[in-house]
């Protein structure tokens, strides 16, 4: 049970035990002996147990380690590297000692009040700064002094730059949804944050989802880092059942929604489109039949993304269509149903996708629609999950002519799932090369305000898609 030791160079990725039973062998909090202030704010929240992410990564962070985590959608990756972060910060200092960078706004808003509930009872100071509003009231809060600072790479370099944000007393630097920053649309970001961040920082990556192109990538940042994965019988969250419908052109799709999200009576519902300009047409179509729907994307202005994720979170909306913006990381436990109205072209992006429900042990349903030209794009998401085939659902095809007897399941009906990812042994290695992180405990420092909605400012838009100063899909 002890969390894994100090790591040797070029290991390879630890697979770590199944995160199964985990009521029976879960590590309290208070084995960890943060300080009182974090207990009592863990008390607070209703956080007893760890979860295994959490067992294993601690640990590691506090005694100083490099650290890579992985662990399913909803599994508590946040609070796993927020809480070893928050026991050794302290606070009062005038540059920020922490950085968490996320790829979107909405996610980046979500840990910084994380960090402030888990803070609570601690003088940490959390700003979070990110694109699409007025650069001056987050620049004040900076100035202030910052303990904690999380942001999307956009704003947060554009920051750094002005020398707002002095990243030179940086000692953990994270990247949340590492494997999304750390992609094409935001790797010069990463790169130039990295550079600007002193060499002895402690660097903690997390993700749900890890290609190997970016485990390959993630060791020059690194220096002999510890690899967590927290292994599960397949790679989308194990409560979260899935079915695949086989289905015509547009209007069968917009039929076949309608008709599921007529038998399925979802609490809350997430339906994912392709692209943006997409959110508006599909929540205009369902509005029509009498639904009470918003939509999201980067086309929406700051202050109206903000009104319809807080809307969404408080369960007053009871249908969302989002792009990808919304794919990543965000944490509503209302929502019972993932709709895939398109088939994502990455099949990581269907993993995070999917994993908007079921999130903290509850159970939700991802139900994909499949047209004829999404087809390879499922074959490729069943090859990701190492199925033969996604179960597919009732009434699907046989309508609609939108597949073949030869494609179609023998099991239909519900109740069926995806089966096991494949084995994940030996999946890539990673090594260092930068100077060792100091390690000391320092206790708390002073108390002051905190706040996580920074400000309003424009610019350099964070959300993927339109996010980050160097890209990201421009369709999102
Ligand atoms: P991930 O980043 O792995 O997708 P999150 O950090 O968003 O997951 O956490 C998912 C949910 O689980 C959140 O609602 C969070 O409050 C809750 N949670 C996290 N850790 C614990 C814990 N130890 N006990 C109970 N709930 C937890
Ligand atoms: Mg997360």
């Amino acid at each position: 049970m002890t969390p894994c030791a100090a790591g040797r160079p070029d290991r390879r990725w630890r697979l770590q035990t199944a995160a199964t039973n985990i009521a029976a062998m879960a590590m309290k909090f208070s084995e960890f002996s943060f300080r009182p202030e974090i207990m009592r704010a863990l008390e607070e929240v209703g956080y007893r147990d760890c979860t295994p992410i959490q067992e294993k990564t601690m640990g590691p962070v506090m005694e100083g380690h490099d650290l890579t985590g992985m662990a399913e959608t909803g599994s508590g990756k946040t609070a796993a590297f927020l809480l070893p972060i928050l026991e050794k910060l302290q606070a009062g200092g005038d540059d920020p000692r922490a950085v968490v960078i996320a790829p979107t706004r909405e996610l980046a808003q979500q840990v910084a009040g994380e960090a402030e509930r888990l803070a609570r009872h601690l003088d940490v100071r959390v700003v979070c700064v990110y694109g699409g509003t007025g650069l001056g009231e987050q620049k004040n809060l900076l100035l202030a002094g910052v303990d904690l600072v999380v942001g999307t790479p956009g704003r947060l370099i554009d920051f750094a730059r002005q020398t707002y944000l002095r990243l030179s007393k940086v000692r953990w630097l994270v990247l949340d949804e590492a494997d999304r920053m750390l992609d094409m649309g935001f790797i010069r970001d990463m790169e130039y944050v990295m550079s600007k961040a002193p060499m002895s920082r402690q660097t903690l990556l997390f993700s749900a989802t890890f290609p190997q192109e970016v485990r390959d990538l993630s060791a020059q940042f690194m220096h002999e880092p510890v690899h967590v994965e927290v292994e599960s019988p397949s790679l989308t969250a194990r409560n979260i059942t899935q079915f695949a419908f086989m289905v015509g052109g547009m209007p069968d799709k917009i039929r076949c929604l309608k008709e599921l999200l007529r038998k399925e009576k979802p609490e809350q519902a997430l339906i994912f489109v392709a692209t943006r300009e997409r959110t508006a047409e599909v929540a205009d179509m369902l509005r029509r039949s009498g639904e009470a729907v918003a939509s999201i994307s980067s086309l929406l202005s700051q202050v109206n993304r903000e009104r319809v994720i807080q809307s969404f979170r408080e369960g007053r909306t009871r249908i969302l269509v989002g792009t990808d913006v919304a794919g990543r990381g965000l944490d509503i436990s209302g929502i019972t149903h993932v709709f895939n109205f398109d088939v994502p072209h990455d099949p990581n992006d269907y993993v995070h996708r999917v994993g908007r429900t079921g999130r903290a042990g509850r159970t939700g349903r991802a139900l994909t629609l499949v047209s004829p030209q999404d087809r390879p794009y499922l074959k490729a998401v069943e090859a990701h999950l190492g199925i033969q085939q996604m179960e597919r659902g009732e009434g699907s095809g046989a309508e609609t002519g939108g597949e073949t007897d030869r494609d179609r399941s023998p099991r239909r009906g519900r109740g069926g799932g995806v089966g096991r990812r494949p084995s994940s042994g030996g999946r890539g290695r990673s090594g260092g090369g930068r100077g060792r992180p100091g390690g000391g405990n320092q206790r708390r420092g002073g108390t002051r305000g905190s706040s996580s909605r920074g400000g309003r400012s424009s610019g350099s838009g964070s959300g993927s898609g339109g996010s980050g100063s160097s890209g990201g899909s421009a369709s999102r």
